[in-house]
């Protein structure tokens, strides 16, 4: 097989909390243009993994790059300008601004005020419309975000990441308390946005949803990865079932 190219990287990634070592020494390569999973149990450190590549929080060993650049430790704003975007855990959007607002403030770093004057340039309002229509709540344009569905909410948190047109993204648990009809719904999404050239790195409980679509797995457990491949070789792996049977 031909290498992979490398996407984000990490070497010797450690992050302590206290007496708690989250991560543990981490090396782990995602491969551009894939679709990567981080799957683990509770508490193995993918949350924390995912904020420390992110600039969310501060690593205290090890680096992080992407590719190939440097990104140790530098502010969120910045990794996300070097063409990595991320949603959260808990969906993050504006509940009491309307739909397009919060596409219009999530490509922003200016100030509210500015950005919702300017939100008249009318080939923003016109990306943002097309990625209201591809994640397909078009119709929800006027609607506070507060108003519609969790699931909804977080079709919408994936339209803003997409404003910014990231290389690669980054998702913390896109279908974690969403309706089986929006999960199949965000999987095609990333299906076809992929086709189109992005890279995924995605944190997932459903293993339905990870085995279906990835191309690549890694596994933690305890901080540091314990395998990694294609999900039939990670499935038939017997570190795996031990990690999750917690033996
Ligand atoms: P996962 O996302 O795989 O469930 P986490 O990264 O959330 O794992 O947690 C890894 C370990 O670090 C757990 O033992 C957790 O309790 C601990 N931990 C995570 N964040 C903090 C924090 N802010 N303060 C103290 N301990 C933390």
């Amino acid at each position: 097989a031909r290498p992979e190219t490398t996407s984000l990287a990490t070497v010797g990634l450690t992050k302590r909390f206290g007496g708690v070592t989250a991560v543990d020494g981490a090396t782990v390569s995602f491969h551009h243009g894939k679709v990567n999973a981080l799957i683990g149990p509770n508490g193995s450190g993918k949350t924390t993994f995912f904020n420390c590549v992110t600039g969310m929080i501060r690593p205290d060993e090890g680096t992080v790059t992407y590719r190939d650049a440097d990104i140790t430790g530098k502010a969120p704003h910045r990794i996300a300008r070097a063409g990595v975007g991320r949603s959260f855990q808990l969906c993050r959007v504006f509940p009491r601004m309307t739909v397009m607002e919060n596409m219009l403030v999530a490509v922003r770093s200016t100030s509210l005020r500015r950005q919702l004057s300017s939100a008249r340039n009318a080939e923003e309002l016109d990306r943002a419309r097309g990625l209201l229509a591809r994640v397909g709540i078009e119709h929800l344009e006027h609607s506070l975000a507060r108003d519609i569905s969790y699931g909804q909410q977080k079709l919408l948190e994936l339209a803003g990441v997409l404003m910014a047109d990231p290389e690669t993204i980054m998702l913390d648990e896109p279908a974690g308390g969403v309706n089986p009809a929006l999960i199949d719904r965000i999987a095609t999404l990333v299906r076809s946005l992929n086709a189109e050239g992005k890279t995924f790195i995605v944190v997932e409980h459903n293993m339905e949803l990870v085995m279906g679509l990835s191309d690549h797995v890694v596994v933690f457990d305890r901080g540091r990865p314990i395998c990694e491949g294609t999900p039939s070789v990670v499935q038939s792996d017997p570190r795996v079932l031990e990690a999750y049977l917690g033996i």
